[in-house]
């Protein structure tokens, strides 16, 4: 609590009575201890990366000149690659935040086909994660005006979050259907859940569930938050529904869009 205002001791030395405002500054403080944490771990995250970057690079120093080099070279760059990668989709994810903070996420709405971008992003998942299977259960071919970078990455982040809470072998099914005005798409894993007092909490900026489970699951708090607003952003409701063991499923929703012939 913090408080601004004056007290006024009895004659005893004691408080007697204290007139200002009380403020609960719990919630800000809870976002400034989540804040600082999320950037103590993104500086250990981005660090990891850039330190066996520079060990593959100064490995490859001074080896073009032998027979090997070809081989070596295709095998330091796929890693350096991989690295690189990771860290260009952080940066992305803090510059989308940033974004967002200064309401400069611009849609590009564009009619498009909401359920083939559903199939090709089951199909890139299945070529990214071959621990687990990713199966499309139900596709209505609909249109829909919407950013087509935008949902791709809000499919990518509830797709990698299906694979990174569930073990492997499991399955990760999606579908789009529609209802009424709207299409509905699913993403289900058959994962470790999410309390029910934590489901509303899922979606805030930096917030992570605190479990053995997940603290070994590298993460940032960042993705649903991200997934929420680019779905508000399109006038579209964002949920989940789990349970504990069994498993999770992730909804949005997007108004059909009438597209012209
Ligand atoms: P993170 O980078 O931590 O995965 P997200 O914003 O994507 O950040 O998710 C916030 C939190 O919600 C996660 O830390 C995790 O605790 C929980 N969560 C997200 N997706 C799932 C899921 N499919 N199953 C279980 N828990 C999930």
């Amino acid at each position: 609590l913090r408080s601004t205002g004056k007290l006024y001791p009895a004659e005893s030395g004691t408080a007697s009575h204290f007139s200002g405002t009380v403020l609960d500054i719990t919630a800000h403080k809870l976002e400034e201890i989540r804040k600082n944490d999320f950037i103590a771990i993104v500086s250990h995250e981005l660090k990891t990366p850039l330190t066996s970057l520079k060990g593959y690079l100064q490995l490859m120093r001074g080896r073009f000149d032998s027979s090997a080099a070809h081989s070596f070279f295709s095998t330091v760059s796929e890693k350096s690659l991989a690295q690189v990668e990771k860290m260009h989709s952080l940066v992305k994810g803090f510059l989308d935040v940033a974004r967002l903070e200064s309401a400069k996420l611009v849609l590009n709405l564009q009619p498009m086909r909401i359920d083939q971008l559903v199939l090709e992003s089951a199909e890139e998942a299945s070529l990214m994660y071959d621990q687990h299977e990713i199966i499309v259960e139900y596709c209505e071919p609909v249109e829909v005006m919407a950013d087509r970078d935008k949902i791709t990455q809000v499919l990518g982040n509830l797709l990698s979050n299906a694979i990174k809470y569930s073990p492997r072998g499991k399955i990760v099914s999606m579908s789009c259907k529609v209802i009424g005005t709207e299409v509905l798409v699913e993403v289900k894993d058959q994962g470790m859940g999410i309390k029910q007092h934590e489901i509303s909490k899922v979606f805030d900026r930096f917030y992570r569930v605190e479990t053995k489970h997940t603290t070994t699951i590298s993460g940032f708090g960042i993705g649903l938050y991200l997934c929420a607003e680019i779905i508000k952003l399109h006038n579209g409701r964002i949920w989940v529904e789990s349970k504990i063991g069994v498993g999770s499923s992730f909804f949005f929703s997007l108004p059909i869009g009438k597209v012209s012939p």
